[in-house]
């Protein structure tokens, strides 16, 4: 499939693209969902800034608030990077079970936060790290969103359109941490998806992606009757009865891993 034409400009800085966003044009970073969105025509932007050029926005490093990672950096950079390992292990073991190579080597996190996949991996460990997303406007300058307000619905987040998506603020881990999957195995993105984070006691709290419509928070991991009750997505891939049943089952399995590892 052909996308409609369109106007294409490389940022050359943040503020550059930020301009570009204020005067209507649609960002591009690794193009992994908004190329195919625009081939099959569910997107048809007039004008694209692409923002991979802008030097230095794919940072990850860490100082009293946490570990800033920027918003070009690739789920590849995530999934290795040796601090996030370190530091926030939950944030690289997502990373990794992203698409397949080719995807984490052109996919960014900022792209994907923003894009807001109801199965994508990212956003059940963000709002279960209650991570802060930076996001920026040439109006507004910047401002923080908790992970758990920012996203929204399915494909819909807090940002509003001339807002780009700066960085990412996730906290130095206390607890033991665990993402597991149920993938979908033509594509790998999630049929369900828990990621947890669990201290000794078996307390602690869980994001859940694929269920619905935007990750599920789960902030008591004793208590899984959320699953139950909330309203879950059905497709192709998998019924709503389905996904209920094994994210029940994923839930379970991550609450043990992060609590072997706490
Ligand atoms: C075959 C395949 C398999 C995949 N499997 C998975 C999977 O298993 N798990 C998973 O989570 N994802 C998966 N993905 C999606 C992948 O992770 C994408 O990389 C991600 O969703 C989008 O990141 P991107 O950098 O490619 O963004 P783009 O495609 O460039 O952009 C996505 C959207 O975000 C907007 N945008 C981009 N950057 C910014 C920014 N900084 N600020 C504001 N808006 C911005 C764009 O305008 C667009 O609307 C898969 C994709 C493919 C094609």
């Amino acid at each position: 499939m052909i996308p409609h034409s369109f106007d294409y400009a490389a940022a050359t800085s943040f503020a550059d693209a930020l301009e570009q966003v204020a005067a209507g044009a649609k960002p591009l970073s690794g193009g992994m969902s908004l190329i195919p969105m625009m081939k099959l025509r569910l997107a048809a932007p007039e004008r694209v800034v692409d923002l991979g050029r802008i030097q230095g926005l794919n940072y990850i490093h860490q100082d009293q608030a946490g570990i800033h990672v920027g918003a070009l950096a690739t789920h590849f950079e995530v999934e290795t990077s040796a601090l996030l390992r370190a530091g926030c292990p939950l944030l690289s073991e997502t990373a990794g079970w992203i698409g397949d190579v080719q995807i984490r080597n052109r996919g960014t996190i900022g792209g994907s936060v923003a894009h807001a996949d109801p199965s994508a991996d990212y956003p059940a460990a963000l709002v279960a790290l209650d991570a802060r997303i930076v996001v920026a406007s040439k109006r507004g300058g910047e401002r923080t969103v908790g992970a758990n307000d920012f996203f929204v619905d399915a494909l819909t987040t807090a940002a509003e359109p001339d807002e780009l998506v700066k960085e990412i603020i996730v906290p130095v881990e206390t607890m033991g941490t665990s993402y597991q999957k149920l993938l979908q195995p033509a594509s790998g993105f999630a049929i369900v998806g828990v990621a947890a984070r669990i201290g000794q006691d078996g307390h602690g709290r869980l994001g859940v992606t694929g269920l619905g419509a935007r990750p599920i928070l789960i902030t008591d991991a004793t208590d899984l009757a959320a699953l139950n009750t909330t309203e879950a997505n059905s497709d192709i891939h998998a019924a709503s009865a389905y996904r209920r049943e094994m994210a029940k089952v994923y839930a379970r399995r991550a609450i043990a891993a992060a609590r072997a590892r706490a």
